[in-house]
């Protein structure tokens, strides 16, 4: 059965910086990931991983400010350091499934989101591959929380 977005969504990055800022989270990163990071800041991955990347449970996500802005957050331009270079999470956003659920998730994006729903129109293949890079950014994430609570439990 085609999903309800069989004739794709639109979206355009209106560079509000929302997701990128704010609350305190955590963005995944794996080795090609932290590789990639470092040879734009032309960085070895030893040198970008000790000023950037901090270990959760058994993941490592980029650091953050203390105000929980992405430590590659630029306030000024309200935009990405190394968009480029962006991890799967941020690479894969607003495709997630969570947000695809039905229709009224997608619209419910769109407030957290101003550029969903907007822009160009992004195809059904596309978004597929999004949700299917999307989940392996979100087990590594899974993975590691899992690690966390099940220090929490046994402590
Ligand atoms: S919340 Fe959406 S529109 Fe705003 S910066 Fe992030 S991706 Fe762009």
């Amino acid at each position: 059965m085609e999903p309800w977005y069989a004739n794709g969504l639109r979206f355009g990055c209106t560079q509000c910086g929302a997701c990128c800022s704010g609350d305190p989270g955590a963005v995944w990163v794996n080795d090609a990931e932290i590789e990639a990071l470092a040879a734009r800041l032309e960085l070895t991955s030893q040198a970008f991983s000790s000023r950037y990347v901090r270990q959760l449970g058994d993941g490592r996500s980029l650091t953050e400010f203390d105000n929980g802005d992405c430590v590659f957050f630029d306030p000024a331009t309200r935009g990405c350091r190394v968009y480029e270079s962006r991890p799967m999470q941020c690479r894969t956003w607003p495709f997630w499934r969570s947000n695809l659920r039905h229709e009224k998730t997608w619209q419910d994006t769109a407030a957290v989101c101003p550029g969903s729903g907007q822009g160009a129109l992004v195809p059904l293949d596309r978004i597929r591959q999004h949700l299917v890079d999307h989940d392996d950014a979100k087990r590594q994430g899974i993975e590691a929380m899992r690690a966390i609570l099940n220090v929490e439990h046994s402590s």
